[in-house]
């Protein structure tokens, strides 16, 4: 069957594949724990609830305006001057299918064949497939031996007459790094002067621990909105833990907004009025859900690190925010694929590859789940790799015993 060279050549969602492995294993009645998405356990907000309720009871569930059903846009307006202290314009602002969907067609409007994308490792698994997908280059930047975060030269150094955007995910995924005001200022200044774009991936942003807090870049933009190239990606998925509504917005240029207005009218029509209201009544409803779920996953943060104390060998630089972890396990192995399927298949322990974020030689473990699974899941973890942990482990109600070492 010829099928297209471009498709063909994307990606398998490492993410989504694993997880679909742990569905499986856990249909047959393994005692899997899933240390790999990234999906936070809580309920839906009560006011999405409600208000996606009324819609539904409403009976009138109809295509929306391309860009968003004029009161989401609102809310994301309001959103947007208290959370980044800027008063944007509707016509700033358009809601997608996700922050996927919002990434995707940023890349696929501001891209030309071969230009290029500046991504810094380690980075979400998703971008370089979706610039790629969009016929650009994905360039990656990797900071120093052992640190997530990059020197400000490095990513100078990566520019070339090619380069359109540079992606910037603090709090990352997959590192909980969040880059110091200096980098950013740096980055920002660098693009204005440039005129490259300057995709912030705010999706994790107000999921920080302890004092951290992550500037948003427009801090430092000497330009307006409309000059500045800044663009700002966030959504539901982390902020309320409503990751199946698929809720995403862009906050960006005018001319931008407009050209992925047509992408959107083209291919997805809209977004569906369901899941806007939904969005719509978590943005406008009691805000302390957004706290009660960053306290809980902090305290989960901190069960991961008195966890990762005892495990000798393995090396993690603290999670500042997001709910990942990503330890060093090169004491143990360099191909993190290897560890991750060793994992699973010793210890029934989900986790993914390194080597999928740009950053071989660790695995990525998310506490989004509760507490239970992250102690269990890095007691298997320990029990699998490190020599010095006690060699005899229940897992469900089998007994084990590590014989390979
Ligand atoms: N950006 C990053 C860094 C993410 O981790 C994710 C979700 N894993 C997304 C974007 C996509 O979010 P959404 O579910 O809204 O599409």
């Amino acid at each position: 069957m010829k099928l297209s060279k471009l498709a063909i050549e994307i990606a398998e969602s490492p993410t989504f594949a694993l997880n679909e492995e742990a569905r499986l294993l856990k249909e047959r009645g393994e005692a899997v724990i899933n240390l790999g998405i990234g999906e936070p356990k809580n309920k839906t907000p009560i006011a999405a609830m409600l208000a996606s309720g009324a819609k539904l009871s409403s009976g009138e569930i109809k295509y929306t305006p391309p860009d968003g059903l004029p009161a989401m846009k609102k809310a994301v307006i309001r959103y947007t001057e208290e959370n980044y202290n800027r008063l944007v314009a509707p016509e700033n602002v358009i809601i997608t299918n996700g922050a996927k969907q919002s990434l995707f067609n940023i890349f696929y409007s501001i891209l030309n064949p071969q230009d290029e994308v500046i991504m810094i490792a380690p980075y979400w698994v998703s971008y370089a497939e979706m610039i790629k997908m969009c016929m650009g280059i994905p360039v990656v930047v990797t900071p120093e031996d052992g640190t997530f975060v990059p020197r400000f030269e490095d990513i100078e150094r990566a520019v070339t007459s090619s380069t359109r955007a540079i992606i910037v995910n603090s709090p990352n995924n997959p590192s909980g790094a969040i880059y110091p005001p200096e980098l950013i200022d740096k980055i920002v200044n660098m693009c204005e002067k440039k005129g490259i774009f300057m995709i912030c991936d705010d999706i994790y942003h107000k999921l920080t621990f302890d004092r951290n807090v992550a500037i948003p870049a427009w801090t430092f933009a000497k330009k307006d909105i409309e000059d500045s190239h800044i663009i700002v990606v966030n959504g539901v998925a982390k902020l309320y833990g409503m990751t199946g509504f698929r809720i995403g917005w862009v906050v960006a240029p005018r001319a931008l907004i407009k050209v992925m207005t047509n992408v959107i009218a083209q291919t997805t029509s809209c977004v569906s009025p369901l899941a806007q209201a939904a969005a719509e009544g978590a943005l406008n409803g009691l805000q302390s859900v957004v706290e009660a779920l960053r306290l809980q996953i902090q305290n989960n943060r901190d069960v991961v690190l008195q966890e990762m104390r005892t495990f000798n060998g393995a090396r993690l630089i603290e999670p500042k925010g997001t709910f990942y972890a990503l330890p060093d396990i090169r004491a143990f192995n360099n191909n993190s694929v290897e560890v991750s399927r060793f994992l699973l298949k010793k210890a029934m322990v989900v986790t993914v590859p390194g080597k999928e974020f740009g950053m071989e030689g660790h695995i990525r473990l998310s506490f989004a789940g509760s507490v239970k699974d992250i102690t269990e899941g890095i007691a298997r973890i320990k029990w699998a790799l490190d020599p010095t942990s006690p060699n005899e482990i229940y897992i469900g109600d089998k007994k084990m015993i590590r014989d390979w070492m």
